[in-house]
């Protein structure tokens, strides 16, 4: 029989915001531990609970970029477990009136090389909640510690349907989850330092069924690969144990990168009652619609969107789409620049994916050197592009002003100048050094004249030569045809 994997994803997102949840504390990734604590994070008696604004208006934005609904109203519930991890034995959530849903985001299939644009489909989601994070244990042999750092940080959670069909779909979710949220300033969805996390539903059925068969969850899914691996992994085990004919036990697994295997944590039986109830010290939300149309109006467009346009609007092939809009970093950069000039957005459009990006990267050891600290200003790139298109300097010329643009934050003309790059435009220099060049190779001057187009290559070498690299091709050209054909 042949199967088909139904898989639904939760992952949690830890929101950008200045303070906690619930609290004025600070919240962040790396400080020393238990430093970004105060009464109402360790739980002491008679601290109360304050909503955090920002993180409401994050979660919404996230609803909005999903097209979810709002409701008008959420409210806040405890759950009630009793472990370490939380100070004060219960976890603020929303349990029944959550802040987002319904909705669906778009998502990008890899496609059949890097260079063609995948399948794309819109993944179903249920709802997304907003609750407080925990705090992060560290078990050594004998003992435990905790650090409440991470505690009461938002932390809004994201249910999918059981909607996705593969590894590869939640994996391009992940990706586009992250880069709308990135592009909204969300969140940082950086899965190394925890801001991304992601539990994986799996079941399988007959292919074309609509059943929803026994469904086991993993967790402990804290990258990119380990998502596609445990899915994989687990898909494996599920038919295997069909195969032989025995039954799926709903049961929560953890994914252990090093062995590459799921194992069994804990089954059904054990599935915690946390005695859900509404918090008596929050009040419900109220969110008006001219709140929620406001924050609308101020989002970002959606990156598919984006791409959609720009194939549309500046003829950009997928490979330029594909580095540009999915790096809102980058499309920001050509927004920018594109504003500035006005003119040749893809000349604009390659300087960021190409030379920008390879600069970036020989730069920094590893990675790419941040955007901030990139000197250039997307004007100045403007500036250089229009210098070349007005033929004050050659294009083959303009790749050595943009790297020492890049280096040092001045602006093209100067060193256009300094460089002694500025293309003269004396057609009559090139005239005569176009000139003896055709004198030079009577062959390949023949071989033009008898239809041969490619000849003409034969002279930019001693042209090039001859002029110092400063020749234009693009005039070189037009001058050793007119001079061929007369
Ligand atoms: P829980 O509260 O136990 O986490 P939910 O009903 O909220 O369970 O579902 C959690 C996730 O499991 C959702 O993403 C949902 O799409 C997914 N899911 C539910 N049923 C199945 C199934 N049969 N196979 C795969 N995923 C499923
Ligand atoms: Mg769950």
């Amino acid at each position: 029989m042949e199967y088909e994997a139904v898989i639904g994803l939760e992952v949690h997102v830890q929101l950008k915001t200045e303070s906690k949840m619930f609290t004025t504390a600070r919240q962040g990734f790396g400080a020393s531990p238990n430093t970004y604590t105060d009464p109402v994070i360790m739980g002491l008696p008679g601290a109360l609970p304050v909503m955090n604004l920002q993180a409401i208006e994050q979660s919404v934005r996230v609803g909005l970029i999903c097209d979810s609904e709002i409701p008008e109203f959420c409210k806040w519930d405890r759950k009630n477990y009793f472990y370490p991890d939380s100070a004060k034995n219960y976890q603020i959530t929303q349990y029944d009136q959550p802040i987002c849903v319904g909705g669906e985001l778009e998502v990008e299939l890899t496609g059949p090389s890097r260079n063609v644009m995948g399948e794309h489909r819109k993944v179903k989601l249920t709802r997304a909640h907003l609750e407080e994070d925990v705090g992060k244990l560290t078990h050594f042999e004998r003992d435990s510690l905790v650090d409440y750092n991470r505690a009461g940080t938002p932390l809004l959670e994201i249910v999918t349907e059981p909607d996705i069909r593969s590894s590869e779909e939640a994996v391009a979710f992940l990706q586009s989850l992250r880069m709308h949220l990135t592009a909204a300033g969300i969140s940082d969805c950086d899965m190394e330092k925890g801001q991304m996390r992601c539990d994986a539903n799996v079941s399988l059925r007959p292919k074309g069924s609509d059943v929803l068969n026994t469904r086991t969850e993993m967790k402990n899914l804290n990258s990119i690969s380990g998502v596609k691996n445990a899915i994989e992994s687990e898909i494996r085990r599920q038919y295997r144990v069909y195969q032989k004919g025995g039954t799926i036990v709903q049961e929560t697994r953890r994914w252990d990168a090093d062995s590459g295997m799921t194992q069994s944590m804990r089954g059904k039986e054990d599935a915690h009652d946390y005695r859900y109830f509404p918090d008596p010290d929050l009040m419900p939300v109220r969110l008006p619609r001219e709140k929620v149309e406001s924050l609308r109006a101020e989002l970002p467009e959606r990156v598919f969107d984006q791409q959609r346009r720009y194939q549309e609007q500046y003829d950009f092939p997928y490979t330029l789409t594909s580095v540009i809009c999915f790096d809102f970093e980058l499309s920001r950069f050509f927004e920018t620049a594109m504003a500035s000039y006005g003119k040749n957005p893809k000349a604009l459009a390659n300087y960021i994916a190409n030379d920008l990006q390879r600069e970036r990267a020989q730069s920094e050891q590893d990675g790419l050197l941040p955007i901030i600290d990139v000197k250039m200003q997307p004007a100045q790139l403007a500036d250089l592009v229009r210098l070349v298109d007005e033929g004050v300097v050659a294009k083959h010329n303009a790749r050595e002003v943009f790297i020492e643009m890049f280096n040092t934050g001045r602006d093209p003309e100067p060193i256009i100048k300094e460089k002694g790059l500025a293309d003269d435009g004396d057609d009559g220099d090139l005239e005569a050094i176009c000139k003896d060049a055709i004198a030079g190779n009577a062959k390949a001057a023949e071989e033009f004249r008898g239809g041969q187009a490619k000849a003409i290559n034969s002279f930019m070498g001693p042209i090039m030569k001859a002029s110092k690299g400063k020749a234009n091709p693009q005039k070189v050209r037009e001058m050793l045809e007119k001079l061929l054909s007369e």
